[in-house]
């Protein structure tokens, strides 16, 4: 299938969303599953746009990644609670199951993922994700399709979250790694506690961390990077200088100074 045609199939649109569960991901976050009857399906990595509207007419939209990829109307969301924010709060506190909400989407034509097709030739290049924080979401969604697909494409996730507690998908990300007949692996940089007898000190990632755990430039895989802005724009600079080919670099920004 063309990318155009996947484009016509998924085309974005307004929907009614029904909140049919909502259960804690990690301290401060919520997984939110929701029921769209009329949602096209959606390639790995894609999101779509939440718009709430107050008694008063006020209305407020924020994106949120897509943490399932198939063609079904059942999607799961992982929302972080922002202290702050307008939106999020909202949802990781408030919102319950039965909740009606408006959703705009699929959305998202560069920072996809779906399984080779015949067109794509047998060689493909390797895929390296790259997520901070709930930045994991759509890699999650990448890395679970690539699972899911039988294809044996080399998969390497580099994700780094300030402790263990605070890990998305934990124990899915682990029988994905199990269960993919292709290469898995998942590199975790913890950036406040690691968990006991872990290799390394709790510590950011650095160019040196960054080269150690990802597949090298002279092997051109094709990354994608998601987190927040300032981390974004700092691995991508990392990446480039190391020689990755910054056509092959596909980042997403989920906002923050
Ligand atoms: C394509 C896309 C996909 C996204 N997917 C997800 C997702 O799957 N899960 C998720 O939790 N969020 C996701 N986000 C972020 C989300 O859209 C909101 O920005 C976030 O929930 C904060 O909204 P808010 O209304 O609570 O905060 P706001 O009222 O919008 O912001 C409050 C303050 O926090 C800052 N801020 C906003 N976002 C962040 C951030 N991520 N980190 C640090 N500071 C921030 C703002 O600059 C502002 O100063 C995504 C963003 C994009 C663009």
């Amino acid at each position: 299938m063309k990318v155009t045609d996947r484009i016509a199939v998924h085309r974005a649109a307004w929907h009614t969303a029904t909140v049919v569960e909502t259960v804690p991901e990690t301290p401060g976050s919520r997984r939110l599953v929701l029921d769209v009857p009329t949602w096209p399906g959606n390639d790995a990595g894609a999101h779509l746009d939440i718009r709430l509207t107050a008694p008063d007419g006020y209305q407020a939209s924020r994106a949120y990644s897509i943490a399932s990829a198939v063609e079904a109307t059942r999607l799961t969301l992982v929302v972080d609670r922002l202290e702050y924010g307008e939106v999020s709060p909202f949802l990781v506190d408030e919102l319950r199951v039965g909740d009606q909400l408006e959703v705009h989407g699929p959305l998202g034509r560069f920072f996809l993922w779906h399984p080779p097709t015949e067109g794509d030739g047998a060689q493909l290049p390797p895929v390296q994700l790259i997520g901070a924080g709930s930045g994991i979401v759509p890699l999650f969604a990448m890395a679970a399709a690539h699972a899911a697909s039988g294809d044996m494409t080399r998969f390497r996730l580099l994700y780094s979250v300030r402790d263990p507690e605070h890990v998305f998908f934990r124990k899915e990300l682990a029988e994905a790694a199990k269960r993919c007949p292709g290469p898995l692996e998942i590199d975790f940089i913890y950036t406040r506690e690691a968990p006991d007898g872990w290799p390394t000190a709790p510590g950011r990632v650095t160019r040196d961390v960054l080269a150690s755990h990802s597949i090298p430039p002279s092997e051109m895989p094709r990354i994608y990077l998601c987190g927040p802005t300032p981390f974004v724009e700092m691995v991508s600079m990392w990446l480039v200088e190391a020689g990755h080919d910054p056509a092959q670099i596909r980042a997403e920004r989920f906002g923050g100074a």
